[in-house]
């Protein structure tokens, strides 16, 4: 208000745009194939028709079976698919510190705890439900008293880190996601049992790092393959404990060969490579899975 009372200018806060900001991560643990080409130029494409972002994220925390060469590989595909990203590629071994900065966030609300148990020892638990990647962690470690979790971490005892999920859906509360293909989907924090948030062999895992960096990078669309679907109810769960905002998800299906098999790595015929070889051109390829 000016001295006069009058009302010189009215400041009004419009919310900012929204971008559309999509991402295509894939593990360089292989060759690019047709299944491949098929994700990214969905991804590709729902950014560039909305004007927005579209990120390249090289998802290496699996340090063991991810290489260089691979990665060199995708980088090269993409280019020659006329798949351009925006901005600097993000690989994801050189952020451990930011999930590390997570995982601290979710220790001290006490939802995590570390876990020792050798695979032996969770299949040993055969009366254990199974989820969406075998059998649920049977909870051994969770009830471990503080000083003897303390003593065994001291000793160096290898461990992976676990979110105890049943304290997290308490303090989550009831969560749903929405999926452009299915729909509204209701969270299932409970999906995965106390999954894996760091691995014995990297200080991270493969939901963490997706949660992480797809708030990190400010991604609003994540699409991916539908094998993906049951993971968001983990991914979900976790933006709610930490405080991230809920992209929106549209898993579309997987392509297969004639045979109606899903295309893997081991496909080498379907690798975008080869095809390049034989002589493929990269509208051929790109006409093939429905995106000339
Ligand atoms: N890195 C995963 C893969 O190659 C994809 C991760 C995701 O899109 O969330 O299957």
């Amino acid at each position: 208000m000016a001295r006069d009372g009058t009302v010189s200018s009215v400041h009004v806060d419009l919310p900012a745009a929204v971008t559309v900001v999509t991402r295509f991560a894939p593990s360089p643990t292989g060759e690019l194939h047709l299944g491949h080409a098929y994700s990214a130029r969905i991804a590709w494409g729902r950014a560039r028709e909305a004007g927005g972002r579209f990120l390249l994220r090289i998802e290496d925390i699996d340090i063991r079976r991810s290489r260089r060469e691979f990665e060199a590989a995708i980088l090269d595909d993409l280019r020659w698919l006329g798949l351009g990203w925006d901005g600097t590629v993000r690989r994801q071994s050189e952020h451990f510190a930011d999930y590390g900065r997570a995982l601290d966030a979710l220790d001290a609300r006490g939802l995590i705890y570390p876990c020792f148990c050798t695979r032996a020892d969770i299949a040993a638990a055969t009366d254990a439900p199974h989820g969406p990647d075998g059998p649920l962690y049977p909870g051994t470690c969770r009830p471990l008293p503080r000083e003897e979790r303390r003593a065994r971490l001291a000793a160096g005892e290898e461990h992976c880190l676990r979110l105890d999920a049943a304290r997290a859906a308490a303090e989550a509360g009831p969560y749903a996601f929405a999926d452009e293909t299915h729909g509204r989907i209701e969270g299932r924090p409970l999906l995965f049992g106390d999954v894996v948030l760091a691995r014995k062999d990297t200080p991270t895992s493969y939901h963490l790092s997706v949660t992480v960096d797809d708030h990190l990078q400010g991604v609003t669309l994540v699409t991916r393959g539908e094998d993906l679907l049951p993971s968001t109810h983990v991914h979900v769960l976790l933006q709610r404990l930490l405080g991230y905002a809920t992209p929106a998800y549209a898993h579309h299906r997987l392509l297969t060969d004639p045979a109606g098999r899903r295309f893997a790595k081991r496909d080498r015929s379907l690798a975008l490579r080869s095809l390049r070889e034989s002589g493929k051109t990269a509208d051929e390829i790109l006409a093939l899975v429905g995106g000339s």
